[in-house]
């Protein structure tokens, strides 16, 4: 048998795509916007919820920025961001000039610990200065509590920025991720469980908040024939191009998510039998979980390594979970509040491979190195 290299996430195309490029390059709409970007949103509008509006960017790290920019955010303002995440969640936090104020994990979903976020809300307002949002984080696809950290941020009324980058097809309670803040993102970078090659959205509430993101997308271009910018401007539309890319992946996006539940229960059978071991699961059934990634909390750091060194020599990719910021050497020196509990999944956890085209073949070689290595 060949030994190709298994990667940890890679999508798959569904073959549509070239005929909404073809149609782009044909009618020569080449440029930011047109019509792929416009069928885009609407799809992605039904596909989560037909109240909300969604503006197609060209990432989801300016989509961030783009709701930071939304929500008035100024240098100097205080953004609670969640620590265990991609540092894309954070770096527009730095782009405003704004100070990022981090918060650990809970165990149960990996991600904001609502107690650590209200504690550090009332410590932020008693040194003077109410945070201007919290960035919440569906981590690998797993919904965070919802319910508690909305409460929380309605009851000090600040705005979330729901980060669903990786959780496009999460739901929690039966409502989609990217559905519950404030304003939402999305990714479709090239790992993600669907892909526009490089892309992401807003999703906003309202029409009004829509159409302002796209002008910040598109320069900031006043209403004037020749070309006036009262605003600081951004180039962050979605391609055309991209736009149709994104249109036939979001036919393959159920099926991604079968074959990524399907990745899940494969690592649920191994992993029953490993007593030493815990597999990242949903806690209950209010959330459901797309499994962009699978992960597993070993004993102890050393084993973390020597497993991720065993599917090295096998040829396949494995990889530590997200390092939190407050341990970045370019975020260390923001307020952190918590514990060790995202230090601890950093040093144990190690993302598995979960890509929608796993073969059995694959799924072969993975589970023979886990059940060699507790053996
Ligand atoms: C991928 C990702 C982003 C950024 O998306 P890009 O499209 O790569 O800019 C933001 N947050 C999280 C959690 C991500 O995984």
């Amino acid at each position: 048998m060949d030994n190709k290299r298994i990667y940890l996430s890679l999508s798959e195309l569904s073959g549509f795509e070239q005929e909404y490029i073809q149609k782009a390059l044909q009618t020569n709409w080449i440029t930011s916007g047109g019509p792929n970007v416009d069928e885009f949103e609407s799809v992605l509008e039904n596909y989560l919820d037909e109240k909300l509006f969604v503006s197609a960017l060209n990432s989801g790290t300016s989509a961030i920025h783009l709701a930071l920019v939304l929500l008035g955010v100024k240098e100097g303002d205080e953004i609670i961001c969640q620590s265990m995440t991609f540092s894309a969640s954070a770096n527009p936090i730095l782009y405003q000039g704004a100070i990022p104020i981090f918060v650990d994990s809970e165990l149960d979903t990996w991600n904001i610990c609502p107690e650590n976020l209200e504690i550090a809300i009332k410590d932020r307002i008693k040194k003077g200065k109410k945070p201007k949002a919290i960035i919440a984080v569906h981590l690998y696809g797993m919904p965070y509590q919802v319910d508690e950290i909305h409460s929380i941020a309605d009851k000090y009324e600040i705005p979330v920025i729901e980060d669903s980058a990786e959780a496009l097809g999460s739901s929690y309670k039966g409502k989609k991720c990217g559905s519950f803040g404030t304003l939402g993102i999305l990714s479709f970078n090239g790992n993600k469980i669907i892909t526009t090659s490089s892309g992401g959205a807003l999703i906003s509430n309202s029409k009004e908040t829509k159409d302002r993101a796209i002008f910040y997308a598109t320069q900031s271009k006043d209403a004037a024939v020749h070309y006036q910018h009262s605003e600081i401007g951004y180039n962050y539309r979605m391609s055309n191009i991209c736009a149709g890319i994104g249109l036939g992946q979001i036919k393959i996006l159920e099926e991604n998510i079968s074959l990524r539940q399907a990745n899940h229960l494969f690592y649920k059978e191994i992993f029953k039998q490993v007593e030493n071991a815990k597999l990242f699961d949903n806690l209950n059934n209010n959330i459901f979980s797309n499994y962009w990634l699978n992960a597993v909390l070993l004993k102890t750091e050393e084993e973390k390594e020597s497993l991720r060194i065993a599917f090295e020599k096998a040829n396949i990719e494995s990889r530590p979970l997200w390092k939190p910021m407050h341990l970045q050497p370019i975020f260390k020196k923001y307020p952190y509040y918590g514990s060790r509990i995202s230090e601890e999944l950093f040093e144990k956890g190690l993302c598995l491979p979960s890509g929608s085209n796993l073969s059995n073949i694959d799924k072969n070689r993975i589970k023979e190195v886990i059940i060699n290595f507790f053996k």
